[in-house]
């Protein structure tokens, strides 16, 4: 495995493997990686020369109590992790690598930020934006790979590829999750036993939401409430929000049109463990 550290050194390490004509993928991640990393990781294996997986915990897109610090790591695993799945470069800079003495720069993208995670995590998205625009600069790949388990930061990255006229095509990979529906997450590791079967209940909430649209109850509200409802089935789970949005815009109509394409999403905390999931769906079906 080749680890890179240095924007310079990827930078150099990109323009060398262009000019023999590779072509690159890239799969950016905050590591302690999991099987929905993985199936980014061989999506982009499958077609491209190289691989370059970025391993880095933004602490800008971490809120003041969020959990930066506490956040899980395990770089020799996610080594093995990245090789099993046909990597062949991982780019792990430091802090100090990505945001030097006297840094000053961040992009702050407006709409598609504004409602869901943006309500609750103010600055989260200005955060994202900013290293993954780095993290472009820094690799410049042909493609970049991101899972849909974190819809409305793919809404945002496609929003910052178009704007600044990135030229990097983004692609959108399925969720992947474990047997009980539960959405892989690095962060599922500080659930306990107990509230690690609790989580399932956001997976349920969402499936109740997705049969009622595909059956064609086009209400916002009502969509929402079957959501909650299945969700009050767990009595120490705080929810942020459970809601029907529109795919595209994540703008929230109060009734859907027959044949629109929308996303339901949820974020929910179980002790001191924040989830977030989300499933797609058609009004009618
Ligand atoms: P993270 O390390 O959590 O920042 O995630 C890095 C990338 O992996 C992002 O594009 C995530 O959307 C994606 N990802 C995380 N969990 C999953 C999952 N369960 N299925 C598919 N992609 C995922």
């Amino acid at each position: 495995m080749e680890i890179i550290t240095t924007v310079k050194g990827m930078q150099e390490r990109t323009e060398e493997l262009r000019r023999t004509g590779s072509t690159i993928g890239c799969v950016p991640t905050m590591g302690f990686l999991h099987e929905g990393h993985a199936s980014l990781v061989r999506a982009s294996a499958s077609r491209h020369d190289r691989t370059v997986t970025s391993i880095f915990v933004n602490p800008t897109q971490f809120g003041p109590n969020e959990d930066f610090g506490r956040y899980p790591r395990d770089f020799e695993r996610d080594v093995a992790t990245v090789g099993t799945a046909g990597g062949s470069i991982i780019f792990a800079p430091t802090v100090e690598e990505m945001y030097p003495d006297g840094y000053a720069t961040s992009i702050h993208i407006t709409g598609v930020t504004d409602p869901l995670e943006g309500g609750f995590r103010p600055g989260h998205f200005d955060g994202v934006a900013t290293v993954v625009a780095k993290l472009l600069i820094a690799i410049q790949p042909h493609e970049a790979l991101f899972g849909a388990k974190d819809y409305q930061q793919t809404c945002v990255v496609k929003r910052l590829v178009r704007d600044l006229g990135l030229p990097v095509t983004i692609t959108v990979e399925p969720t992947i999750r474990e047997a009980d529906g539960l959405a892989m997450s690095s962060r599922n590791i500080y659930l306990s036993t107990q509230d690690r079967q609790k989580a399932t209940v956001l997976f349920r909430a969402l499936m109740a939401g997705i049969s009622e649209a595909e059956r064609g109850v086009a209400s916002s509200d009502d969509i929402e409430r079957t959501m909650r409802d299945v969700l009050s089935e767990v009595a120490d789970l705080s929810v942020d929000y459970a809601s029907a949005v529109l795919a595209d815009s994540l703008q929230r109509p109060s009734a859907f049109g027959q044949g629109v394409d929308i996303v339901l999403l949820i974020a929910a905390r179980l002790g001191s463990t924040r989830l977030i999931d989300n499933m797609t769906c058609r009004i009618g079906g």
